[in-house]
């Protein structure tokens, strides 16, 4: 069975290893078909791809697309997408507009907080400073010894009721589907099992997403339980989606599971990648 991974991180947003790096890292963990998915951004695809190809690993250009939905943050994968659509780049610019500003808004609620410094001690982890993010925040945070790691960081910092969490507006379901659509690529919920929706809220987020042209769902990923791996086949099974498997990985440090190293998908269900694989 082909080991398939279409979800993880780079530099170019909060990963920690360069696209090259993870394209080897890949190989070298068993991907025998990868996607590299940034957050909002798309300018490690042409370097994972280059290097990919000369490694004899099958690449799959994606995006991790964050969106506000019923007030809520989602993610929204893009699979198989063309990077030059302008639609899409122009989107995705838009999405990132906003990061610079709600930056320097944690930074502030942090310094109250009593973590001094925090803006500049993000950045130093943001290869793009446009791409600033909690991740990087939590990096800072582990730096200065407040915490052991960023998950820990990130239970005491950075998420809703805790300081440092400054509510954002992404984009919408309806743009992140049609810009990946635009781009010819296919949309996919990300780790569904992470979001605080009640099942009235999530079925209607479902029904939504199905009528604006999205195709998939992730039911193996590094932030399911094996519980909700099962929980989601089901979901993918009676909605007709199709399964999506992806590690998340971001960094050997942060990421619980490695490139590749999730199980396989439950049995009969169609994967997202069922007519691209070579
Ligand atoms: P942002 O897009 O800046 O809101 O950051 C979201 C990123 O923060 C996610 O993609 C994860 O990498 C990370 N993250 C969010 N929640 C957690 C958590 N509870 N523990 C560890 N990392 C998290
Ligand atoms: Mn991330
Ligand atoms: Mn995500
Ligand atoms: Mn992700």
């Amino acid at each position: 069975m082909l080991n398939v991974d279409l979800h993880c991180h780079s530099k170019m947003s909060d990963g920690v290893f360069t696209p090259s790096e993870l394209a080897v890292r890949a190989k070298e963990k068993g991907v025998d078909v990868w996607a590299l998915t940034d957050h909002d951004e798309l300018s490690g695809i042409a370097e994972a791809r280059a290097v990919a190809s000369d490694i004899g690993l099958q690449f799959i250009a994606g995006v991790e697309i964050s969106i506000t939905w019923a007030g809520k943050t989602v993610h929204i994968v893009g699979l198989n997408i063309d990077e030059h659509s302008e639609q899409l780049i122009d989107g995705l610019a838009s999405v990132k507009g906003g990061r610079y500003g709600r930056g320097k808004e944690i930074a502030a609620q942090l310094a109250a907080a009593g973590i001094a410094g925090a803006f500049e001690g993000a950045l130093k982890y943001a290869e793009n400073p446009e791409s600033i993010g909690r991740t990087h925040f939590a990096r800072y945070i582990v730096e200065l010894g407040v915490h052991a790691n960023v998950n820990e960081v990130f239970r005491h910092f950075l998420i809703e009721g805790k300081p440092g969490f400054v509510p954002h507006r992404w984009a919408t379901l309806a743009q992140a589907v049609g810009w990946i659509g635009a781009a010819g690529g296919r949309a996919v919920i990300a780790h569904p099992g992470r979001y605080a929706f009640d099942q009235i809220a999530f079925d209607a987020m479902l029904d939504s997403f199905q009528t604006l042209g999205g195709a998939g769902i992730e039911v193996v990923t590094g932030s399911h339980t094996p519980d909700q791996y099962q929980q989601y086949a089901k979901v993918a099974k009676s909605s007709g989606l199709l399964a999506s498997r992806g590690s998340d990985f971001h960094g050997p440090a942060e990421s619980l599971f490695d490139l590749g190293s999730l199980p396989p998908l439950p049995a009969d269900l169609t994967p997202i990648w069922h007519d691209w694989v070579r």
